[in-house]
């Protein structure tokens, strides 16, 4: 099968017909040659109007014309008129107001601003499609084409048809009723219904840009002699004008794939201000005394226009999109990066002048957001080297703009290391059999990598005593070793056998760094201590300290340490009570119907469940939460996305009032280490596994 390139042409192309519709009131090529600006906004960009036409008849057919669809259509594009009306009615004012009679035809007919005759146009067209098309297409066609036909004859045909006097008085009377035929009766049907007809089109895509590029020449033939007959009243309407946009709209379908929903709005914003752009760049102009350019020049008028639309535009769209749900709504975490940045300082303090931090951001920076969590720390500026556990995770930071070191701290495939040279990411060798894999995978590019050294956890790296393989490694052509680590295991025990094992484990490291030194060789930046490096050893000689836990403001456990730093928590997990219900004894709460009033109970529903990262069975964890400041009991079973919480002694619950699942609320206080081992987890590990659906939000 062949492959097709295809994205969201049908809305795509809505931009260009917009910029169309600024030529057609621009006129770009006035100033140098009449005949071809007759061409390009008389002939080529009046399909501008007739494809806005068909893709809203497209749209509204799929799936069947539905009333609720029709009417939710009119309603809004009936609002956006009203706007327009306003927005328009200041130039109104200064044109010099009609009468009343002629506002409300104006209103009704051709809009009340030169461009506006769209918005009756499509809202009568569509009333009158949406009937005619109740009986089939095969009627509503027809007479969709009947009425184009006699709107052509008060068009680009008048001249012509306007010799015979019956003819001539029947559209006198419609004249005096709406000035042209270009409206929802004459215009606007037949090309609604053909874009609902279009549902059922599978033309080929050449065939259908051959058969665009045919008619497109015949209609243009067909505007130079009408206009060299001089028989026109208006120039929107040509005989050849449909079935140029039957062809031009299959060719966009055959590659339509998906929707654009900013080009949807641009070009529709295009279309309503550029008027006030033309007023906006004439005025300009004045002011800066640049008519000759900026109005004469009519290329240049049409250019300074467009820009200015599509600027404003985009810049409104920009703000529609830019509409996100607030992250407090339903559960959250709450990111103190006051608290992190203090963190660093207090660190920093720990590990020396001569020491970097090097801060590790893995699983989503332990659940607090990487990139804001990064962004945070590069801000500060006294972070300049990252660690990670794989190449996704180091891609993502480069993307959010992270500069300096970023060390993924596990494996990557061989194969993908044009990726590390690519965003200048640090890898680890775990191996000698990895580094010799990595080495030839590089293709003549110098990896930069950091050396792991085993000291004794047995996990990754090469065997600190394996000096030798350390050799091996130097001498592989394509790795260029800035670094080498290793990794403490139990540095978070202060049993006297532990930390006799950690003191092995850091002897251990020296020993073989020093060696390899001795030998000649250049180690790099050396390091090992990783947060409980940090509080349970003094500081070291070494380039850099990876501190993870430590950097969030807690510690893994409960445990004692040599040194409590003062670090501040940076997380805290907050939730909504959804509503509150009262139990009468007896009665039962939830699945398995796990919770069974003793008293007269109020139980709040909170808006937090086990896909955000508690455990199940957390009530029988002996769970709390805080509400008002005070202790509130989780019962029964956890739900996927509630939990149910007795609030029988606390006052005044109500729905939409804030829980704390973690962290303070008033006097009262959850902490993540107390909360991590009531689920039967370190802290790192309950970090974690918070529900990737939990939004961040930045205090
Ligand atoms: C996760 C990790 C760290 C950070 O550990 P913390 O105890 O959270 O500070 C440091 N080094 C390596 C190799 C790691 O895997």
């Amino acid at each position: 099968m062949k492959k097709h390139r295809s994205f969201p042409s049908l809305d795509h192309f809505r931009l260009t017909a917009a910029l169309f519709v600024i030529a057609i009131h621009t006129s770009p090529l006035g100033s140098c040659n009449e005949a071809a600006d007759f061409w390009f906004t008389r002939v080529l960009a009046r399909i501008a109007v007739p494809y806005f036409l068909m893709v809203s008849g497209y749209f509204l057919a799929k799936g069947g014309w539905q009333k609720e669809k029709m009417k939710r259509f009119l309603l809004k594009t009936s609002l956006l008129y009203l706007v327009s009306v306003f927005l328009y009615f200041p130039l109104n004012i200064y044109a010099g107001l009609p009468t009343f009679g002629e506002t409300l035809k104006r209103l009704f007919f051709d809009g009340t601003f030169y461009h506006l005759w769209y918005f009756p146009a499509v809202l009568t067209g569509c009333v009158i499609s949406y009937g005619l098309s109740r009986m089939g297409l095969r009627f509503a066609l027809p007479v969709a084409a009947v009425l184009y036909l006699i709107g052509l004859g008060g068009d680009s045909y008048f001249g012509i048809v306007a010799v015979f006097p019956p003819v001539q008085a029947i559209y006198k009377l419609i004249f005096s009723l709406f000035q042209y035929t270009r409206n929802g009766i004459f215009f606007a049907p037949l090309f609604l219904l053909l874009g609902a007809a279009a549902l059922k089109w599978n033309f080929e895509k050449r065939i259908s840009f051959a058969g665009f590029l045919f008619s497109l020449c015949i209609m243009s033939i067909e505007g130079f002699i009408l206009r060299h007959m001089g028989v026109q009243r208006h120039d929107s309407m040509y005989l050849f004008l449909p079935i140029c946009m039957m062809f031009l709209f299959s060719f966009l379908l055959s590659r339509n794939n998906g929707e654009n929903k900013t080009a949807r709005s641009i070009s529709m914003l295009v279309y309503l201000l550029h008027p006030w752009m033309i007023v906006f760049v004439r005025a300009g102009a004045k002011i800066i005394g640049m008519e000759n350019l900026l109005i004469q020049n009519q290329m240049v008028h049409f250019l300074a226009v467009s820009i200015l639309s599509f600027s404003v535009s985009g810049f409104l769209a920009g703000l529609r999109c830019c509409r996100k749900p607030d992250p407090a709504a339903r559960a959250w975490r709450e990111i103190d990066l006051k608290a992190l940045q203090h963190n660093v300082r207090i660190l920093k303090e720990q590990i020396g002048p001569d020491c970097g931090l090097m801060a590790v951001l893995k699983a989503d920076a332990y659940g607090h957001g990487a990139v804001i969590t990064a962004r945070s720390l590069q801000k500060q500026g006294i972070v300049k080297a990252f660690a990670v556990a794989c190449l996704a995770e180091a891609i993502q930071l480069r993307r959010a703009g992270i500069r300096g070191t970023i060390l993924v701290l596990g494996y990557t495939l061989p194969s993908e290391c044009y990726l590390l040279s690519k965003w200048r990411i640090t890898q680890t060798v775990v191996d000698e059999a990895y580094a010799v894999q990595l080495s030839d995978a590089a293709q003549g590019k110098k990896i930069p990598v950091h050396l792991a050294i085993d000291t004794g956890m047995n996990r990754l790296g090469v065997p600190s005593t394996d000096l030798n393989a350390l050799h091996r490694i130097f001498k592989l052509p394509n790795l260029e070793i800035q670094g080498m680590f290793s990794h403490l295991c139990v540095s978070d025990s202060l049993l006297p056998e532990d930390v006799a094992f950690t003191l092995e484990q850091v002897n251990r490291f020296y020993t073989s760094v020093l060696k390899l030194q001795a030998d000649g060789l250049e180690t790099g930046k050396i390091h090992f201590q990783a947060s409980y490096g940090v509080i349970n050893l003094p500081a070291q000689p070494c380039d850099f300290a990876r501190v993870g836990i430590a950097l969030y403001g807690v510690y893994s456990h409960n445990s004692p340490v040599q040194r409590k730093l003062d670090i501040w928590p940076v997380l805290s997990l907050r939730t909504r009570v959804v509503l509150v219900k009262h139990l009468q004894p007896g009665e039962t709460a939830g699945y398995g119907r796990a919770f069974c009033a003793r008293r007269t109970t109020k139980l709040a529903v909170l808006s937090f469940g086990y896909a955000d990262g508690l455990p199940r069975d957390f009530a029988g964890m002996n769970g709390m939460v805080l509400l008002h400041g005070k202790r509130a009991p989780v019962v029964g079973k956890l739900c996927m996305d509630q939990m149910l919480v007795d609030v029988t002694d606390i006052d005044d619950v109500k729905g939409g009032d804030v829980a704390t699942i973690l962290g303070r609320d008033g006097a009262a206080l959850i902490r993540a280490e107390d909360l991590a081992e009531q689920c039967g987890m370190i802290t790192n590990e309950f970090l974690c596994c918070l529900g990737a659906r939990l939004p961040y939000r930045n205090l």
